[in-house]
């Protein structure tokens, strides 16, 4: 199980990235169903896990609370104090729909402003392996070039180089013209127009296709379709203590 140092520093709250058989995964967990919206719901005693379409979730109450992914983003947030906790799956459909500034707008919902928050960014796929096309990097030019103005796109047409030295060869490139999306670059260039500053974001830098097999990736099993099908749980909840 991986951890984020500034969400572990948060008095009363639990919360880490797991394999799908990591014993520290919590037994009861609430996961929406995953349907890359922007949604971002309360959970509530009698909602059937599984089964209401979302792709956030926040509770105050001590339950814990997950998203599922394999390369999307796992965002888990807290409030400062421990009162508050979401998680959210950010896919680059759900974010460009705006889940980032939904979820931090329920805190504000609930009394709590953007500088009490912390956010931790769990395993995701990195540039290195993520690989898109020029019809989508012009796609995203003209949807979101206004978060970026003059500076940096959150993509490259250079495969950048591994942040961790890799245990799985990153894959070549498939297609002419493409580039190599950062979609945790991304996710903090929305965390930061809704209002947070870049020192209350932690970001992993595990690569989920290339770091370890032990991380899901989706792109990874396209392109090794023997591979087993496999999730990350990233959970969070405020705990008993
Ligand atoms: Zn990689």
């Amino acid at each position: 199980m991986q951890q984020a140092d500034n969400l572990g520093a948060v008095p009363g709250v639990d919360h880490g990235f797991c394999s799908i058989n990591d014993p520290l995964r919590p037994e009861t967990v609430f996961i929406c169903k995953q349907v890359h919206s922007a949604s971002v719901i309360e959970w509530q005693a009698d909602q059937v896990p599984n089964t209401l379409e979302a792709d956030g979730v926040f509770t105050r109450e001590h339950q814990a609370i997950a998203v599922i992914t394999a390369d999307c983003l796992p965002v888990l947030i807290a409030s400062e104090n421990g009162a508050m906790v979401a998680a959210v799956h950010g896919g680059w459909k759900g974010l460009q729909g705006g889940i980032i500034a939904n979820a931090v707008q329920r805190f504000a919902d609930q009394g709590i402003p953007v500088d009490q928050l912390r956010v931790a960014i769990g395993p995701s796929i990195k540039p290195c392996c993520y690989e898109v096309s020029e019809g989508f990097i012009g796609q995203f030019q003209i949807d979101q070039g206004h978060l970026w103005r003059d500076g940096l796109a959150p993509w490259s047409f250079a495969q950048p180089t591994p942040l961790l030295p890799p245990r799985i060869t990153p894959p070549y490139a498939r297609q002419a013209g493409s580039a190599w999306f950062d979609l945790s670059g991304y996710g903090v260039m929305l965390l930061q127009a809704a209002g947070l500053k870049r020192e209350q974001i932690e970001v992993s830098k595990v690569c989920t296709y290339c770091t370890s097999p032990t991380f899901a990736s989706y792109r990874r099993r396209t392109h090794h379709p023997q591979e087993p099908k496999t999730l990350i749980y990233s959970w969070i909840a405020r705990s008993d203590r």
